[in-house]
């Protein structure tokens, strides 16, 4: 068995292009564009690259992307005026404050700075909880878009075991989240869970969003399983690579996204469509 191959960037196009109708058509309403305001403090290099495509992808479907660039050393009082100045700005759709920040910064502190009615990140408090309880206001764009993924294979939620690897606020939590919502039995793992293999063998649906380049290989895969990597690692020798190892996993699992071409592309994707919605919501 080869596993079915899921095209992020295929998924990704089409989800822009369709935000691109929303976005003109918004435009000849409201007489304005729909726009997104992206904060970047310091120069992480990887953090530069996904700002600038968050940036220019707004900007390919006919929004209007501001890149507002800060110093490594921008004081946290600072940041939390100038997200003011954004919370107050009725052109601003959509905020993203690019993580992670320097030191002097409480990331906390500054996520819920950002108006929740603008936070297309769906980070802030009262999104995560209205998340939890089953309302979203806005879904974290990656887990948003692996749920789009899924359904655009057919893959069956409800019922399914699905087992996620990594437990973070802005991946691994709000995925278990959607998940159990579509109806699957959830079990999340972290860097304490015992015996990692054992749990992700149990899994119709597995996702890795850890970090550690080639983490799942494919003695920890159930066979026809459908795997999500959501990991971005680079190489020593300057490639990227998830957090599945892909050529063993392949001939194993059912269906299976690449790195790069997965999940990195939707995840921005479902970024326009966050902020698209917000700049409907503000037009009724
Ligand atoms: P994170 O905040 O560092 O969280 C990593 C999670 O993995 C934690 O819950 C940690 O457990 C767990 N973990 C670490 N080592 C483990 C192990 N050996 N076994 C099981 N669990 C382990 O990372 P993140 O922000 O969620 O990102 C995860 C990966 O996804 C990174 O590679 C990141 O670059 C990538 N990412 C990709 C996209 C995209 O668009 N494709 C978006 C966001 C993130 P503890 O809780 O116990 O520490």
């Amino acid at each position: 068995m080869t596993a079915q191959l899921i095209d992020g960037l295929a998924l990704a196009q089409q989800t822009r292009a369709q935000v691109a109708q929303r976005a003109a058509a918004f435009e000849q309403k409201s007489g304005r564009k729909a726009g997104l305001t992206v904060v970047l403090v310091g120069e992480n290099p990887a953090s530069q690259v996904y700002v600038r495509n968050k940036v220019k992808a707004c900007e390919a479907a006919g929004m209007k992307s501001e890149l507002i660039m800060l110093p490594a050393d921008t004081s946290q009082a600072a940041l939390l005026t100038k997200i003011d100045q954004l919370n107050a700005d009725t052109s601003v759709d959509g905020i993203l404050v690019q993580l992670p920040l320097p030191s002097q910064i409480d990331s906390h502190r500054v996520i819920e700075a950002i108006a929740a009615d603008k936070d297309v990140d769906g980070f802030h408090v009262a999104n995560a909880g209205a998340l939890m309880t089953g309302a979203p206001q806005f879904t974290p764009c990656t887990p948003y878009g692996v749920m789009k993924m899924l359904e655009s294979i057919g893959t069956p939620i409800r019922g399914a075991h699905a087992v996620i690897v990594g437990a973070s606020n802005i991946v691994g939590k709000p995925m278990a989240m959607l998940l159990l919502a579509a109806g699957a039995t959830v079990t999340i793992c972290n860097s304490k869970t015992r015996d990692l293999p054992a749990m992700t063998r149990q899994a119709d649906i597995l996702v890795a969003a850890v970090g550690r380049p080639k983490l799942i290989d494919a003695s920890m895969v159930k066979p026809g399983a459908v795997v999500i990597d959501v990991g971005i690692n680079r190489l020593d020798d300057g490639k990227l690579a998830g957090d599945v190892d892909f050529e063993s996993v392949k001939p194993v699992a059912g269906a299976i996204t690449p790195v790069p071409g997965g999940v990195g592309p939707m995840t921005i994707a479902m970024l326009l469509v966050n902020t698209m919605e917000s700049a409907e919501r503000r037009l009724v």
